[in-house]
Formats: C-alpha cells, sequence, structure tokens
C-alpha cells in the first residue's frame, strides 16, 4: 500500500512516499481503508523523535483517520465489513485499573496511532475494533477524519477533566491549532463565552464569525492576561484552556477568578513554565493537565456532533503525496483549521 513514512528521525527531509507493507488485523482488531487522514501536531513531534521512540521498521505517521472497514482480525464482533467509521487514535490495554473504571487515556499502556503505533496517512490502518466508531452521517470524509484527536481532546479537556459548566467564560489560547478551534466549537455551542487569542487579526476575526465573543492579539497587547480580565468586568475567566504552553500558561493565571481552572494538553510554544504559585494558591486556582480522551468521551463526542450536526473547522485538503506541503503549512503555523489529506 502507499503510505507517508519516515525511516529515521528528523526535518521534513527524512518523510518518504510510497510502498510500505499493508497491514494485517490481529485477533480482536479492524483494518480500516482509509479515505481521509488529518494533520496534528504530534505527526511534527514523531517526525523530529520522541524519547524512547524506536523506528523498527518503516513507519507510518498520522492519528486521525475516518473510512471503510476492509477486513476483520479473529473474534471481532460489533463491527463488519463495508462500516463507515471514523478512528478514535488513543489505543488502550483496557485491563489494567484505569481501563477498568473508564479513564482509557490513563491507562499506563496508552498508545497512539501514528505515534507508538503505525499511523494514518496510508491506504490502510490497523486498530483495535473498538476503536472504530460510525461515521456521523452528516460529515463527508474529510471532515470526519478531522474529528477525532483535536475534538476528542478538546471535549475531555472541557467536561471530563475542568467539568466545564454551559454560561462560563473560558480563555482559548492560540486559535486556529485544532485543539483551540474545537474547544471554541464546544464552548461558543453549548452557551459558553469564548475569549480566544492569536498573534493574527485575521485568526481573530475567523474565531469572532465562528461564535468568539472576544479576540487578544498577543503580539499587539502588552498584558494579555489582564486584558482578559478587563473583558469579564475584572473578575477573571472560569477557565482557561491551553495547548501553548510555556508561554501561556502564567498569562492564564493572571486571567483566572478566583477559584478558576486551567486545562493543559499541549505544548506548541515549549514544555517549561514559571507560575507564580501565590497567586495560585491565594486564588484558589487549579492547573490540570489532560491527554486524548476515554472511549465514553469519543461516543458522546460523535454523537453530540451528529445532533447539534457539528462540523470540524477545516483549513485545505491535499493529496497524500502532497504531505510534506501540509507539514510545511502546518509548522509555520498558518493554518485556520484542520488540514486533511485526501487518501481515496
Ligand atoms: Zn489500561
Amino acid at each position: 500500500m502507499r503510505a507517508v513514512f519516515i525511516e529515521t528521525f528528523g526535518g521534513r527531509e527524512v518523510l518518504e512516499f510510497g510502498e510500505v507493507r499493508t497491514p494485517e488485523p490481529d485477533p480482536g482488531q479492524v483494518r480500516v481503508a482509509v479515505k481521509a487522514a488529518a494533520l496534528n501536531h504530534l505527526d511534527i513531534w514523531v517526525r523530529k523523535g520522541r524519547p524512547g521512540l524506536e523506528l523498527k521498521e518503516p513507519h507510518v505517521l498520522g492519528s486521525d483517520a475516518a473510512g471503510v472497514v476492509d477486513a476483520l482480525g479473529e473474534g471481532v464482533t460489533g463491527v463488519a465489513v463495508g462500516d463507515e467509521v471514523v478512528v478514535n487514535p488513543g489505543v488502550s490495554c483496557m485491563t489494567c485499573e484505569y481501563c477498568r473504571r473508564g479513564d482509557h487515556s490513563e491507562c499506563p499502556g496508552f498508545r497512539l496511532t501514528g505515534f507508538q503505533n503505525q499511523g494514518t496517512f496510508a491506504e490502510k490502518v490497523v486498530v483495535p475494533a473498538c476503536n472504530v466508531e460510525p461515521k456521523p452521517e452528516h460529515l463527508e470524509w474529510h471532515e470526519a477524519a478531522a474529528l477525532p484527536l483535536a475534538h476528542l481532546t478538546a471535549w475531555h479537556m472541557l467536561f471530563a477533566r475542568a467539568r466545564y459548566k454551559p454560561g462560563e467564560t473560558v480563555l482559548i489560547h492560540g486559535i486556529g491549532g485544532g485543539v483551540a478551534l474545537a474547544a471554541l466549537q464546544l464552548v461558543h455551542g453549548t452557551g459558553g463565552r469564548a475569549i480566544v487569542t492569536s498573534s493574527s487579526d485575521f485568526k481573530l476575526e475567523k474565531a469572532r464569525e465562528l461564535g468568539a465573543a472576544h479576540g487578544i492579539n498577543y503580539r499587539t497587547t502588552e498584558d494579555v492576561g489582564a486584558a482578559a480580565r478587563e473583558l469579564t468586568g475584572g473578575g477573571g475567566v472560569d477557565l482557561c484552556v491551553d495547548s501553548v504552553g510555556a508561554p501561556t500558561l502564567p498569562v492564564s493565571v493572571k486571567a483566572m477568578r478566583r477559584g478558576g481552572r486551567m486545562v493543559t494538553c499541549g505544548v506548541t510554544g515549549g514544555p517549561t513554565a514559571t507560575v507564580n504559585l501565590q497567586m495560585l494558591y491565594w486564588n484558589h486556582q487549579t492547573l490540570m493537565g489532560s491527554t486524548m480522551g476515554s472511549q465514553e468521551d469519543f461516543r458522546n463526542l460523535l454523537r453530540a456532533a451528529a445532533n447539534a450536526h457539528l462540523k470540524p473547522v477545516l483549513d485545505r485538503v491535499f493529496a497524500l503525496n502532497q504531505y510534506p506541503d501540509a507539514a510545511a503549512r502546518m509548522e509555520q503555523g498558518e493554518q485556520f483549521g484542520k488540514i486533511v489529506l485526501a487518501v481515496a
């Protein structure tokens, strides 16, 4: 089958496109003929190399996909060849204490399709049967492929970790990225008030069209935390959603109200931040981490998307063999919404 893969870590020059071995499903797994796959920052982290990650064979990149089930491993029930599905990229052991209580992304053996497992930038991908769910009917293939990682991450951050309540004011950093836009859609769609930040007035304007109440340009605003507080009448925001990291965490601490919560899922701006703990404890603030979400989160997300006819914000669709151009667009931070690869 044709795929985008790497045989060594590095810059975009290590990307290869060509034939790799077609995967066969083991017991309990299904194979999906990929119709469309979507990009995430994770693809770049994996390509550059992560601690503990070794390449034993050509490694196919990509975590998000939608497609048609084309082969079943032994013992698979509840999924049939021909089913149109979206793929949950998070793979858990399903037997440990975390999995048994439903916290699948807290599993010590948690793996991600495209990271530790072979990925979706390919004509076929193999995943556990419990990782596919029916494709919402209102979504085209390229829309369905853009939904899983970013929306599941945002869903789990908001509803499972931060206990977001409709009506709250949420500060979302770095609007334009997949998780930030998913969070904006979920907050706006549930009667929340979103304040978003970006270095681009163009992206802030686009976010307002999607329902953001306010946009703050962090290039031209000296104190983003104070600006966000001001927009709440001085009290501070209820919740901060952060996938940027080092530059934004101190901003969140300053922007939050007493008792405010901040949840982080990514470090596109760097992993190590300095926080004023005095402000944190004095103001009863909570800082929490979040990765992906549970299988229940994924099912609820897809149901909510179907009920509300929610569609992910798309930036651009590239052909599978144009992946280096698509990756360049993401690395330069030019995108507003998900970048998608049309596979079949
Ligand atoms: Zn587990």
